[in-house]
């Protein structure tokens, strides 16, 4: 795990300690937007003993701060509410910290626009990639902290709530009912997605006895294009599985919000797509395939810190691919092809392998991501491309990467005496578009 800050994010995380599990109690009125609970956090020190240590949490109402159940010291500005316990927390100490809070939740502002806790016209929508997660509750907010999840959330009966993971129980009262989900898979905090909305529940049935189960969660009236559009991805899943090995998490649930969106987000078991992104004649499939092979790319392997982000997003743009020439659709030569002419008449200072934070999400990214996985594939053999693929995913399961693992891992399957070193500085480290592979 990496011990340094985030470059990109110097102000969110703090690598002093890590916490293994969440537990969020909250409350959730739509109308008045009004968010009200409690965060129980069980974490361990690092190797330095922790007189205080930071969460971040942007501006709500904190009631109490407590650390080991003890009333403890806290300041909170800028995002950060750093505490201080009324003991110092010994090296290697495992603590929990519980902080009861309130407030209006809204998105944190960012350049990609309103980032994590979103009120919907009607009902909410969190998403939260990269740092919008301290706008509904305090984490530690770095990729590289792990941690599982339990969510118990209470809101309005009429609302559907998705997070994702398994459902546990679902309780009525009066006119109020709590979800609580348990997402026991290690997940960063930019991962955990929420739903709240008015939503039917849609099952996508996979043919085959014992395959992940699939849901989506759909605005009424697009259930019906929904049926069509999404109706291929258990397949997805399957081609997937092959390719990259069982898939990492317990379920995976497909939100469609009741509004547009610029892009789908992934989240852990779960990704959120716009109602423009259902047009019934699966003008999206790429992206359905996109966002489940982040589930292997992305959420299952993360990366230790933003400056990796090719490994999340060069991957599923080449899944993409994948998913295109298995299914019977254009080649994977034919796209990489299409990307690489695009990619040609734009600006080339772009360093895929530390794109800066500007640009970790520009277009460019994504395509020579993908291309540099294309000429990893030429480069090797295809038995011992497809070997690298799936040990990559299946060895590094659950874990956090960084570009210099995946290097060493790739050239562990290249010939004997070949060297991946070049193709690596050209497609990485270099601005100059290299030629198509
Ligand atoms: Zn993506």
């Amino acid at each position: 795990m990496s011990k340094q800050v985030d470059p990109y994010f110097p102000d969110h995380g703090d690598p002093r300690y890590r916490v293994h599990r969440y537990e969020l109690t909250l409350d959730y009125r739509p109308g008045p937007n009004r968010l009200a609970g409690t965060a129980r956090l069980s974490a361990l020190a690092g190797p330095e003993p922790l007189r205080e240590f930071a969460l971040d949490l942007v501006e709500f109402r904190i009631g109490r701060v407590l650390v080991q159940g003890k009333a403890a010291h806290y300041t909170h500005r800028g995002g950060k509410l750093r505490v201080k316990p009324a003991k110092p927390l010994t090296a290697g100490a495992a603590f929990t910290v519980e902080v009861h809070y309130s407030g209006n939740p809204r998105p944190v502002r960012s350049q990609w626009g309103g980032l994590g806790w979103e009120e919907l016209t009607d009902g909410a929508l969190v998403a939260s990639q990269p740092v919008g997660a301290p706008s509904w509750f305090p984490c530690n907010d770095r990729p590289a902290d792990k941690a599982s999840y339990l969510v118990s959330l209470t809101t309005a009966s009429p609302y559907q709530v998705v997070t994702g993971g398994r459902l546990l129980t679902r309780t009525t009262r009066a006119s109020s009912t709590t979800w609580v989900y348990e997402q026991a898979a290690p997940t960063p905090s930019y991962l955990v997605g929420v739903a709240i909305a008015p939503l039917e529940r849609v099952l996508l049935v996979d043919a085959e006895p014992g395959g992940v189960p699939q849901t989506g969660y759909v605005p009424a009236e697009l259930v019906p294009r929904f049926a069509g559009d999404f109706g291929r991805q258990p397949q997805m899943m399957r081609l997937f599985e092959e390719l990259f090995g069982a898939y990492p998490f317990g379920e995976y649930a497909v939100v469609v919000a009741d509004e547009e969106l610029d892009v789908p987000v992934e989240a852990q078991g779960m990704a959120v797509f716009g109602s423009n992104h259902v047009d019934g004649v699966r003008g999206s499939e790429r992206l359905v395939a996109h966002e489940l092979a982040h589930q292997w790319f992305g959420n299952s392997v993360t990366i230790a810190d933003w400056r990796h982000i090719w490994l999340n997003e060069g991957f599923a743009k080449f899944a993409e691919w994948l998913w295109s020439e298995r299914s019977g659709g254009r080649s994977i030569a034919a796209h990489a092809a299409d990307a690489h002419r695009k990619l040609a008449l734009l600006p080339q200072d772009l360093k895929l392998a530390d794109p800066g934070r500007k640009q970790m999400f520009d277009d460019r990214l994504y395509d020579r991501g993908g291309l540099a996985v294309y000429a990893l594939q030429r480069a090797l053999t295809e038995p011992m491309f497809l070997r690298m693929l799936r040990d990559w995913t299946t060895g590094r399961r659950h874990g956090v990467v960084t570009t210099a693992d995946f290097m060493t891992h790739a050239q562990r399957y290249a010939a004997p005496g070949q060297s991946l070193v070049e193709l690596f500085d050209a497609w990485l480290f270099q601005g100059a578009l290299p030629p198509l592979p």
